[in-house]
């Protein structure tokens, strides 16, 4: 396995990965590498040719006041992971070597950003369209494996690849879950151990909404006001936001007439947890 620290040195070698005909599949990731993140890698092993992991805490989407100093880091840990699970290439640039002095070039997704976590978080996906344009032109892969975990990344950075005519396909993997149905993620290690008992709250409350719905329910508010009960439960849960959206465009739904996205973001204490489930009619 190789590790490359520099974009200079990560383009040579693309340059010659490419020229000897080989395929690209790519996995962007902010380290601390979990089963979910080699379950994405799983996914571009079997697409063939070599594979890239990045690992890149990016501060462009972080906000002011949130975690980026606090984000868990383990690059000696993530390193043996990768070569365990059979990656070709880990590229691990410096921020000062993706964002120089003067940097100053964007990529924004419009409306598809505006909701869900774009909300409270409004420069969030500027920061990942950007990083990620970056990393498409650095790596230039064939295909780039994203997690249904953050379900409107995955649909944002579907919208750029389409509109920005990148030359990739996306591929989405299931989200990985622990066995009480908490979606694994680099965050989970902030949790206390009381809190990581509360966390499961965001699956059963999407599991609640699908019963109910299963059971003839189609009212989003009624799907949402049982969902909002199943969290309200836990003393260390506040509700950042919750809702059912339309699967491709986002948009608020009233009700569940086509194929739908229940997502929410909870705190738990001081941490900040996202999932989501499909909603069929
Ligand atoms: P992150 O390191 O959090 O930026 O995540 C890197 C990639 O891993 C993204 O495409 C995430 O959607 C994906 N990912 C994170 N957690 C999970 C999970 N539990 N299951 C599946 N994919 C995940």
């Amino acid at each position: 396995m190789k590790v490359i620290e520099t974009v200079g040195e990560m383009k040579l070698l693309v340059d010659a990965l490419k020229s000897a005909g080989g395929r690209i599949a790519f996995v962007p990731t902010m380290g601390f590498l979990h089963e979910g993140h080699l379950a994405l890698v799983d996914e571009a092993k079997r697409r063939g040719g070599a594979v890239v992991v990045s690992i890149f805490v990016n501060p462009a989407q972080f906000g002011p006041s949130e975690d980026f100093e606090k984000y868990p880091r383990d690059m000696e840990r993530d390193l043996r992971l990768c070569e365990e699970r059979g990656v070709t290439v880990v590229f691990c640039p410096k921020r000062e070597d993706l964002y120089p002095e003067g940097f100053q070039t964007y990529v924004n997704v419009e409306e598809l950003t505006r909701g869900l976590c774009g909300a409270a978080r409004p420069t969030h996906f500027r920061g990942v369209t950007t990083v990620c344009a970056k990393l498409f032109n650095i790596v230039r892969p064939d295909t780039a494996v994203f997690g249904e975990k953050d379900y409107q990344q995955l649909a944002v950075i579907r919208r750029m690849a389409r509109d920005l005519d990148m030359n990739l396909e996306i591929v989405a993997h299931p989200t990985v879950r622990e066995a009480d149905g908490l979606a694994m993620s680099s965050r989970n290690k902030h949790l206390s151990p009381e809190e990581r008992k509360q966390a499961p709250c965001l699956r059963a409350s999407y599991l609640e909404a699908a019963r109910r719905l299963e059971e003839g329910e189609g009212k989003v508010a009624r799907l949402l006001e049982a969902a909002r009960r199943v969290i309200e439960k836990q003393p260390d849960a506040r509700i950042d936001y919750l809702g059912v959206y339309d699967a491709e465009d986002l948009t608020e739904l009233d009700e569940v007439d086509r194929r739908a996205v229940y997502a929410l973001a909870v705190f738990i204490g001081r941490t900040r947890l996202i999932d989501n489930g499909m909603l069929e009619p």
